[in-house]
């Protein structure tokens, strides 16, 4: 059985996203209520009963809200690095300390036969940090919450077969809208998050030839539209030369609706 996934909640009401082989099931962040999580898992056939654990990227409550209900009711593992463990404490309620475990920066664990590697984002959070899936030669990369795509980034998730890739905002949106100017400058200064401009440039440079699939994720509610990301993204990737719905296919995902369970 190969690397399968859905995007079960994408944008800043809540984020979460489920990963499985035939041996391993994880979760990633837990950002909406127990409830609204148990629906999720519902709509893909899927209990967190079964799951292996949940890994945390960083400990803004879009990504932490039900980890704590969800890791009590299931007894699962959690993993963070450090910092945002110390940040997170006192965020989630109590867990037991047997279910607390450290995933450090830019380390892979292995879970039977599935490698999870950690990389540094760009993000105002203690230590943020998104995760690389690596299964019988399949990658597939997760990436949102980041100001900027640095170098370093780009080495880690090149040539993905997946991009869960952040598409935040429109720029012309988010500077007519009506956030206050600390806020937009946050958004768009190197510890916010990327446009869709920024994400299809930084696209364009870490797809490769076995690359088949893009995931627009996290975008803002306020600042922009499912059908303006994909063509911003389709289109600043078409002035690098990179034709999308030819050798990959970008998609959606959607803050309350699961995207179909999927095979890397
Ligand atoms: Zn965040
Ligand atoms: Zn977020």
């Amino acid at each position: 059985m190969t690397l399968h996934f859905s995007v079960l909640a994408s944008g800043s009401t809540g984020n979460a996203i489920y990963v499985e082989t035939e041996d391993q099931r994880f979760l990633v962040d837990a950002g909406l209520s127990g409830k609204q999580m148990d629906a999720l898992f519902q709509q893909i056939g899927r209990d967190m009963k079964s799951l292996s654990g949940i890994l945390v990227t960083h400990e803004h409550s879009d990504h932490i809200k039900g980890i704590g209900i969800v890791a009590r009711k299931y007894k699962l593992p959690i993993y963070a690095n450090e910092k945002t463990w110390n940040a997170m404490n006192g965020l989630i309620g109590e867990v037991p300390v047997e279910q607390k475990f450290t995933f450090g920066m830019e380390t892979v664990k292995s879970f039977g036969s599935l490698d999870i590697e950690s990389f540094g984002v760009s993000h105002d959070a203690a230590e943020p940090m998104f995760y690389v899936f690596h299964h019988e030669g399949k990658k597939l990369v997760l990436i949102t919450d980041t100001g900027y795509v640095s170098d370093r980034m780009k080495g880690i998730i090149s040539n993905a077969d997946v991009y869960v890739f952040e598409s935040n905002h429109d720029v012309q949106m988010l500077r007519m809208g009506r956030y206050p100017w600390n806020i937009k400058r946050r958004i768009l200064g190197d510890y916010g998050h990327v446009s869709n401009e920024d994400a299809a440039i930084a696209m364009s440079e870490v797809i490769g030839d076995n690359t088949k699939q893009i995931y627009l994720a996290h975008l803002s509610a306020d600042n922009n539209m499912k059908d303006l990301a994909r063509m911003a993204v389709s289109q600043t990737l078409e002035g690098q030369g990179i034709r999308a719905g030819e050798q990959f296919n970008l998609f959606d995902t959607d803050p309350k609706k699961p995207t179909a369970l999927t095979a890397v």
